[in-house]
């Protein structure tokens, strides 16, 4: 599934449905409608399916009245992109079928409900779950590494001016920038090739006590649904809307892994 080059049919499960926004598109100075899924493949990772224009709105509407049925989908002519992780796109020829009569439907039924469980947050006891004092504390005395899945509020962000980094492409660190030109002082290297990443750190609060989590570039992107260069971008262009996504993103009491 990381391979950009997958077949352009795909049976897809979708396990949530984010809210159609509109965004600027920068190429013809067009705005335009785009839904972001969470779908997951057969045997596979959770990945995000882009929706375009009408298929934002009627399929991705459709999609998100069924989304506790966990609707499969059978997307034809979706286009596979490497860029900030992979991720799917539909194209201008895309069709979606909504629980297609196939017997690929019922194969990914079948896998899901078997394995595929665990990624699905309406099964959240597939994961420790706990309070965040009892993170803290144990993440303190033991000193290892342990998931847990916990529910929190989102009391705001640690650095409110930027989310995101520069960073270097070669070893994801951060890049200094004077001038145009980025130097990774990791890899000792004037003129490193750099893209942005999210790198987000919230202030959340339980019942019991109070943390930062972390969020770094895909799970960031996953729960904001924009890619990290489009959102700059919208920042440059559109403070109003980009304040909207920042604000809609801060009121998701979600789960979050830590
Ligand atoms: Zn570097």
């Amino acid at each position: 599934m990381s391979n950009p080059n997958l077949p352009p049919d795909i049976i897809l499960l979708v396990l949530k449905v984010y809210e159609a926004r509109m965004i600027y598109r920068q190429r013809d100075k067009k705005n335009i409608l785009k839904r972001d899924l969470q779908v997951i493949g057969l045997r596979s990772e959770i990945i995000t399916l882009t929706l375009w224009e009408s298929l934002a709105t009627k399929v991705g509407k459709q999609l998100e009245d069924m989304i506790n049925e966990k609707p499969i989908i059978f997307a034809k002519g979706v286009v596979g992109k490497n860029f900030n992780g992979f991720t799917l796109s539909s194209t201008i020829s895309t069709i979606i079928e909504i629980n297609p009569d196939l017997p690929a439907t019922k194969e990914m039924m079948d896998w899901f409900n078997e394995t595929g469980y665990r990624h699905s947050s309406s099964h959240l006891d597939a994961y420790l779950m706990a309070d965040l004092l009892k993170i803290n504390t144990s993440e303190l005395s033991s000193g290892e590494m342990k998931h847990y899945v916990t529910k929190v509020i989102i009391k705001g962000l640690q650095h409110e001016e930027s989310i995101w980094y520069p960073s270097c492409n070669t070893c994801k660190s951060k890049v200094t920038i004077t001038k145009d030109i980025a130097r990774c002082s990791k890899c000792s290297k004037e003129k490193a090739d750099y893209s942005l990443r999210y790198l987000i750190k919230l202030y959340v609060e339980d019942d019991t006590s109070n943390a930062i989590f972390t969020l770094f570039d895909n799970e960031a992107e996953s729960i904001i649904g924009v890619p990290v260069s489009e959102l700059e971008n919208i920042k440059v262009t559109n403070i109003e809307e980009y304040n909207k996504i920042i604000k809609s993103f801060l009121r998701q009491g979600d789960d979050l892994h830590s």
